[in-house]
């Protein structure tokens, strides 16, 4: 990297602010890497060859954890979530644990499951459902995620809205993801969720709930694909001259804990995907009974910029 851009915790000192958690209320589960897309803007460079799954006793694990705290969201990620033999299981035993549980869904992995029956199960247990569809343009889509997915994803969506997901009144959230396509920031957050819903409903009946228009973090594949076109240092200076210190209010690392396929804690996705552990100590989700503490700090680096430009990354 480029010796002259400024370090997200030297931007942070001459804003004279600190990232700090407040009380925890979002346990967020990293099922494993496997994917059956090669998305190429993934932190986590997931994939159809990677091995890492969390197993039945960490799973297990976890809900030891979760059942002697009160959390408000459980987050459920991956790679693809339904590509863990164990997604139906992991539902069944966090179920009832916290007011809202939400699976992260690629849209594609849930279309290869078996005669609905996760759908099935979600819908049963009141599971939000937070599903990747970067832009309502069929080629860049497939560009960034894969030949055909684009059409998968058309298809899956109005399979969801059948089952009630997305509906108003239904009771079940639909929410979509949308990213930039290449090294820029992405269209307001409010212009894309108006353009979406229109185009959707217009084109194919569809109805979701909240479009959520998400930074690209530079890190895992999209971190090397940015290197090897030679957009990494611009993209960072991009990133810094759109921080906004009011951003540092809503992020999501206040709040949430992450916990990776193999039990460990970390403050968010990204800082998982980068290898950083809570408090810069390696700590297992057995060793501890609560979330770290109100006031710790948060360990930072540049990829927290991708937080900080424009609207934030809540
Ligand atoms: S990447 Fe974002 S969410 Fe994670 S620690 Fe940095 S600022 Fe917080």
């Amino acid at each position: 990297m480029n010796n002259d851009i400024k370090t997200f915790q030297t931007t942070l000192k001459d804003h004279n602010l600190k990232l700090l958690r407040r009380d925890i209320t979002t346990l967020q589960i990293n099922t494993g890497l496997l994917c059956n897309q090669i998305c190429k803007h993934c932190h986590l460079s997931a994939g159809p060859k990677k091995s890492e799954l969390m197993t039945r006793k960490t799973m297990d694990e976890i809900k030891t954890f979760a059942t002697g705290y009160t959390f408000k969201i459980i987050d459920i990620t991956g790679g693809a979530p339904e590509m863990n033999p164990d997604l139906p299981y992991i539902i069944e035993i966090l179920k009832g644990l916290a007011p809202e549980i939400i699976l992260r869904s690629n849209l594609s992995a849930l279309s290869e499951f078996d005669n609905d029956s996760l759908i099935e199960l979600l819908k049963d247990a009141t599971i939000s459902i937070t599903a990747s569809f970067p832009s309502i343009n069929e080629k860049q889509t497939n560009v960034q995620r894969g030949n055909g997915i684009f059409s998968t994803s058309v298809h899956m969506l109005q399979k969801l809205n059948s089952f009630g997901y997305g509906i108003e009144g239904s009771g079940l959230k639909l929410n979509l993801v949308s990213n930039p396509s290449g090294a820029f920031m992405p269209a307001s957050q409010e212009d894309a969720e108006k353009r979406f819903r229109k185009v959707l409903m217009s084109k194919w009946n569809i109805s979701f709930t909240n479009l959520f228009s998400f930074t690209n973090v530079p890190l895992g594949r999209y971190k090397t694909w940015l290197k090897e076109s030679g957009n990494y240092d611009s993209y960072i200076q991009k990133l810094i001259d759109n921080f906004n210190s009011e951003a540092l209010e809503n992020l999501m690392c206040r709040d949430l804990m992450s916990v990776s396929w193999d039990g460990f804690i970390h403050d968010c996705d990204f800082n998982l995907a980068a290898g950083i552990h809570s408090g810069d100590r390696k700590t297992h989700i057995t060793e501890i009974n609560k979330p770290f503490v109100n006031g710790s700090a948060i360990i930072t680096d540049n990829h927290c910029y991708s937080c900080t430009a424009g609207a934030g990354f809540t």
